[in-house]
């Protein structure tokens, strides 16, 4: 259990898991710089971001809903929650304060652009459900990406693969934080996408330079031994 006073953003996840160097430079060290890519992002969550609770049929929609998980030591928020009514009676369902029934909970993270190839946003989602869960002691099975470009609902399985992946991330996180270290990176293909790389690639090439004159200086040392 991680006290308040150590808890890490929990959208710092998704940062990680595009470049660990990224977490830290946004995250240890503070810098962020806005780019397009961000404010799209931003004006995308403004709009899902408008009303704060909504009620349609059995659907009740809580909208920026704060979440922290004290097992995970991690604080953030739900761009929206759905509680759906169910007519049977659910284990893994909840009660809620001024509503009849029982609700199970569906987490919905709204993203720009379409769905990727890589797990970088259901690992933030399956963050957002373990803090559900551990907040309103209850299960959650599956929550659903919503993206600006397609319009469309991508349904994510919290399996225990990735539970237990958001799990380790986040232990791996905490650990370089306390330590202050910034992961060192290295130039991919990602980096062009990289809010970021303004910042970043001067001095990755910086390093790799100092890097080759260490290297050739004793290189030149041992051919003169
Ligand atoms: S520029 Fe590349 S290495 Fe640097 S933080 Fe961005 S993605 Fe990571």
């Amino acid at each position: 259990m991680y006290a308040e006073d150590e808890y890490l953003q929990l959208s710092g996840i998704q940062h990680y898991a595009f470049c660990k160097r990224q977490w830290g430079l946004a995250y240890i060290e503070q810098q962020w710089q806005e780019n397009v890519r961000t404010v799209e992002g931003h004006l995308v969550h403004e709009r899902a971001h408008d009303v704060s609770t909504e009620h349609r049929g059995d659907v009740i929609t809580s909208r920026a809903m704060p979440v922290s998980s004290r097992a995970l030591g991690i604080s953030g928020e739900c761009d929206v929650v759905e509680f759906h009514k169910e007519t049977a009676q659910r284990d893994d369902a909840v009660f809620l304060p001024a509503y009849d029934g029982i609700y199970s909970v569906v987490p919905v993270e709204y993203k720009r652009g379409s769905p990727k190839q890589n797990e970088v946003d259901a690992l933030q989602l399956c963050a957002q459900a373990l803090c559900l869960e551990e907040m309103l002691s209850c299960r959650i099975d599956a929550g659903y990406l919503f993206y600006a470009q397609t319009r469309r609902r991508q349904h994510i399985e919290f399996t225990d693969e990735l539970r237990g992946e958001v799990k380790r991330i986040f232990q791996e996180m905490h650990e370089l934080y306390r330590r202050g270290v910034t992961p060192r990176g290295r130039r991919t293909k990602s980096c062009n996408a990289c809010s970021l790389r303004d910042l970043c690639l001067p001095a990755l090439e910086k390093k790799r330079d100092v890097g080759r004159y260490i290297d050739g200086e004793i290189g030149r040392e041992e051919a003169e031994a």
